[in-house]
């Protein structure tokens, strides 16, 4: 259906639930409240969701009304009709997506099921859950808030439960999808604190089922036997060249002949690639790439209090909890001389792809999905409608600016906001990296032009402080996602002076991202006007420009402006379809243990509720044929090794007879 036809006929629900609106105003408070139990009785003798959305959407408009003193505009309706379908919806910044979830969730959290919203950060789960709280206990529902304000604190598993019983719950994508694997690892089934997926919101579902898809969440279990290697190799790939020793191509790095060569020598090993030297290729392999494919502030920071953080690509977010897996955090580690944490094994993990495709019902809201429909019709098999604005947008969105070096286009972006900046408008500043909030800042500070930054550092402090860009001669300085989501309200006389002006500096890594940051500005109608400065220079060419970018920059040789303009913006496009074939196969990839992972966890369910039974005879079968693969695979079994296996795989406890076994007598070690 053409979005035009959608839109007809979200209107004529829309119609439907105004038809409402003079019989909810003239209920008193005990009245309305009463439409709750109403509502329930309605849904319990066979009436459906869509059958009372009418009556359910025009009564919590009422309450949003009585509460909040905010009665939602037809846009939001219209929304919210959309979201209950399971629809993923472009809503402006500043449009409310906020009051607009109030319906569908009330809707269907009257089925009893469990209604979730979830959001980017904790603070916008607390303060949200908080305000739009209100409307749902007033209405007689109850409200969790699954987040706390320092994401590495936790809820016990009783809290837990408690939260999720509610009807509705706000919480993070992170702290719900570790919550997910937790409830699946415990060991009695009193223990479990989730209740069955029902309904999700996903706000700002562009970055999380895109940006963020391949993303593993990953629980750690009994830790793994440090190694001592992580040094020396730290130490050994210091001494390579590239070029000589290894070359470097995307996001690939591997040795040279010569490399290779020079690693034997180094390491005294006659196979760098030998099966009894595996350990050193290993670490040798995860220094060369902590090295040579990891960079600082743009990969991952170092915070305060010297622990490794690993940077959501493109976006600048901090990633708490997140540790890249395979010992590659740990050489890291050692790269920027930190202290080691310890090596995990990973005992569940899931990304977020899969997370949400486990909801019988998902919907979700962004500023920016339209230019994703397609992959995500695909992926997901969700429609994205777009929501006209509750105002006709005024905002103006200039001519971008290209340049050939970055020299220029940091200068030339930087003289642009003195000049804004000296009328009084705010100016928001938005570049890719934390890198480059950094040089832009060195530039404000020089030209002594009193500023704010907003990279992952602060991460939940963002929504607070971008809320104040918008006030007169506030300069702020952000990457693309920063605060992302946190509407910017004009400050008195803002309007007159031209509204938000928002500078990009960089092509970014799709369109979406810079539709996000142009869309700060505008809201509601305002004034205001965007335009961005790009460069031959800009990470993005660099990565996928098809041209040898150095040439050029010199001015050794002459490059039209046409073609510079196509250059930069075919490297945005090759990359955005790297990038989508990359969650694509990602997700192909993860198919399987999907589906492994749903058939554990629901054997495990079975198991600890009493239904079945793994009866003896099923459980010595699987062991023993996992134990023949071990003996299998590895000819000569020492007695470490197999200590190892039992550790692992069988017990804690071991005993005195593992010592005495004829490890030569591969059915001896069967038996035992
Ligand atoms: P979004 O998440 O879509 O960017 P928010 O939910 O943050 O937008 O809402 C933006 C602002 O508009 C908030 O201050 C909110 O209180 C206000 N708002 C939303 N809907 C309405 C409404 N129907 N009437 C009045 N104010 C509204």
């Amino acid at each position: 259906m053409s979005q035009r036809k959608e839109i007809k006929r979200l209107n004529r629900i829309l119609d439907k639930v105004k038809a409402h609106k003079e019989e909810m105003r003239a209920l008193s408070n005990e009245a309305l409240i009463g439409k709750t139990a109403e509502f329930k009785e309605r849904l319990a003798s066979g009436e459906t969701l869509d059958d009372i959305l009418p009556e359910a959407f025009a009564a919590v408009c009422e309450a949003d009304y009585r509460i909040l003193g905010k009665f939602p505009y037809d846009v939001q309706i219209m929304g919210g009709i959309a979201v209950h379908e399971g629809n993923l919806i472009e809503m402006n910044t500043g449009e409310g997506k906020t009051l607009m979830a109030t319906m569908p969730l009330y809707l269907n959290a009257l089925t009893g099921k469990s209604t979730l919203l979830l959001t980017t950060n904790e603070y916008l789960a607390i303060r949200d859950a908080e305000e739009m709280g209100q409307v749902y206990r007033f209405m007689g529902l109850t409200v969790g808030t699954g987040a706390k304000e320092k994401s590495e604190e936790h809820f016990t598993n009783d809290e837990k439960r408690a939260i999720y019983a509610s009807d509705i719950v706000y919480t993070t994508h992170g702290a719900f999808g570790f919550d997910y694997l937790l409830n699946n690892l415990v060991t009695s089934a009193e223990d479990r604190f989730m209740r069955e997926l029902y309904f999700v919101i996903i706000d700002e579902a562009d970055s999380v089922l895109l940006d963020a898809s391949q993303m593993p969440l990953v629980i750690s279990g009994a830790p793994r036997v440090q190694s001592n290697l992580y040094e020396l190799a730290d130490f050994f790939v210091t001494t390579l060249v590239e070029g000589r020793d290894y070359e470097k191509e995307d996001q690939k790095v591997w040795f040279t002949e010569e490399g290779i060569a020079y690693t034997e020598r180094f390491f005294r090993i006659d196979n760098f690639y030998g099966e009894e030297f595996f350990e050193i290729n290993r670490h040798v392999t995860l220094a060369l790439r902590a090295h040579v494919l990891f960079e600082p502030e743009k990969d991952y920071v170092v915070s305060k209090d010297h622990e490794l953080q690993l940077l959501d690509n493109g976006s600048g977010r901090m990633m708490p909890g997140v540790k890249l897996r395979g010992g590659q955090h740990q050489a890291l580690e050692v790269k920027e001389k930190l202290e080691l944490s310890q090596e995990n094994r990973s005992v569940a993990a899931i990304t977020y792809q899969n997370l949400f495709l486990l909801f019988p019902k998902m919907s979700g809201m962004s500023g920016t999905l339209y230019d994703a429909a397609e992959e995500l019709q695909d992926v997901y098999g969700l429609k994205v409608i777009v929501i006209p604005p509750n105002r006709p947008l005024m905002r103006k969105d200039l001519k971008d600016l290209y340049y050939k070096d970055i020299e220029k286009q940091f200068t030339t972006a930087y003289k642009h906001i003195v000049d804004i900046h000296a009328t009084g408008q705010p100016v928001l500043v938005v570049v890719s990296t934390i890198a480059e909030t950094e040089m832009v800042s060195r530039l404000l500070l020089k030209g002594k032009i009193p500023h704010n930054v907003l990279n992952a550092n602060n991460a939940f402090w963002e929504a607070e402080i971008i809320k104040e860009a918008g006030q007169m001669h506030a300069v702020t300085v952000a990457t693309a996602m920063a605060g992302r989501g946190t509407d910017i309200k004009l400050g008195e006389g803002v309007k007159e002076l031209g509204g938000l002006a928002v500078i990009g500096i960089g092509r970014m890594a799709n369109i979406r991202q810079e539709r996000q940051a142009r869309g700060r500005s505008g809201r509601q109608g305002d004034p205001g006007f965007s335009r961005f400065f790009v460069s031959l220079q800009d990470e993005i060419v660099k990565r996928y420009g098809r041209i040898d970018t150095e040439k050029y920059e010199d001015g050794e040789r002459y490059i039209s402006k046409r073609r510079l303009r196509n250059v930069i913006n075919a490297s945005q496009r090759t990359g955005e379809e790297f990038a989508v074939s990359s969650r694509k196969q990602a997700m192909d990839y993860d198919k399987v243990m999907q589906k492994q992972r749903e058939l554990v966890y629901a054997t495990r369910d079975s198991l600890m509720d009493g239904e079945a039974l793994l009866d003896h005879d099923k459980v010595v079968e699987i062991a023993s044929g996992n134990i023949k693969r071990f003996l299998a695979e590895n000819k000569y079994v020492d007695r470490s090794m197999l200590t190892r296996y039992v550790l692992d795989n069988i017990s804690y406890r071991l005993d005195d007879e593992l010592q005495d076994l004829d490890l030569t007598n591969k059915k001896e070690i069967v038996e035992y």
